[in-house]
């Protein structure tokens, strides 16, 4: 539209009706939330951006597609827009993301994000595990000086599966033995003193020297303290990798040891576990296959990287401002 027309358009407007108003803002409010997500987003890899095939960084713009500037590689000929190659790519209905995040940020049920933002169940469940996929790989490189360690459990879930190997549990549900048994998924989370965390679902039962074994070593500095408590497999694993290891008997009373080395316990990977588990109640259950997106989540949002629905869009790309 010519800067005529539209000027002659926007002094009608002052004879608009209130519901003529209100008409209107609606048919507007799709297009300025689809440009404010845009601009959140192509600002977050501006200056970043290269091609998603050869990894050039020679582009130049290549028009426009879904409200997205496209790019093209110079190298290889290649388009794309900031979204091509990350989890929220070919995503529709742009203009609602942003209340999608505020609903994640929220902890709302699937069910009642659907119906916030207008969308179907089944397109709410999609976007939550698009929208929190890139979290699952964001980690701290390494844990320096004293990394407590200690597992949590969450009671399996088939939730959302197609073939399930055992009956249904009601909602919640309850173990059917005491205890840690192979009902339970096993969370293991490991912390230094300066709140750098990692975190690994290590599988159903208690935690393996094996697995340890696995898990531990990459994440740990060659210097690291590692604290636990009096689990035997910790005792092993440390003595055979060659870990610096110290332990209290929490079983046994044992809360705090005073050490050369600084206060031994296990209370920051412990706070850890119960923000996690007070914070998973509001979604009342989750599958446990989607629990790695679950952790990497609750990690960005303990360190304060996700604050906002725009931080959660950013992250969603795979853009941690930390
Ligand atoms: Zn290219």
């Amino acid at each position: 539209m010519d800067a005529c027309t539209f000027d002659a358009l926007l002094s009608q407007m002052t004879q608009l009706s209130s519901h003529q108003c209100a008409r209107l803002l609606a048919l507007l409010k799709p297009r300025v939330d689809q440009t404010n997500t845009v601009d959140v987003l192509q600002a977050a890899v501006a200056g970043k951006l290269c091609c998603p095939r050869c990894q050039g960084t020679r582009l130049y713009r290549h028009g426009e597609a879904n409200g997205l500037q496209r790019f093209r590689c110079r190298d290889c000929g290649r388009t794309f827009n900031c979204l091509t190659g990350t989890p929220l790519a070919r995503l529709r209905h742009k203009d609602k993301w942003r209340d999608y995040a505020d609903c994640l940020l929220e902890s709302r049920t699937v069910r009642k994000a659907a119906a916030k933002v207008e969308v179907a169940k089944n397109t709410s469940m999609r976007w939550r595990h698009r929208f929190l996929a890139a979290t699952r790989s964001d980690r701290p490189v390494r844990l320096n000086g004293i990394a407590e360690a200690d597992e949590t459990f969450l009671l399996e879930s088939q939730k959302g599966a197609r073939v399930m190997d055992r009956p249904a549990r009601k909602r919640g549900g309850k173990a059917s033995k005491r205890g840690i048994s192979h009902e339970q998924v096993c969370i293991l989370v490991t912390r230094d003193r300066s709140g750098q965390t990692w975190d690994f679902v290590t599988g159903t039962g208690p935690v393996t020297k094996a697995q340890l074994h696995h898990c531990l070593p990459p994440i740990l500095a060659p210097d690291a303290l590692l604290v636990t408590d009096a689990n035997q497999a910790y005792r092993a694993f440390a003595t055979e990798a060659g870990v610096a290891h110290d332990f209290v008997n929490v079983s046994a009373g044992q809360r705090v040891v005073r050490q050369a080395s600084g206060a031994i316990h296990v209370q920051n990977v412990n706070a850890y576990h119960s923000r996690f588990h007070g914070w998973l109640r509001g979604f009342r259950g989750v599958a446990t296959r989607y629990l790695p997106n679950y952790l990497g989540w609750r990690w960005a949002i303990d360190q304060e990287r996700i604050r906002s629905p725009e931080t959660l869009l950013e992250a969603a790309i795979g853009v941690f401002n930390s």
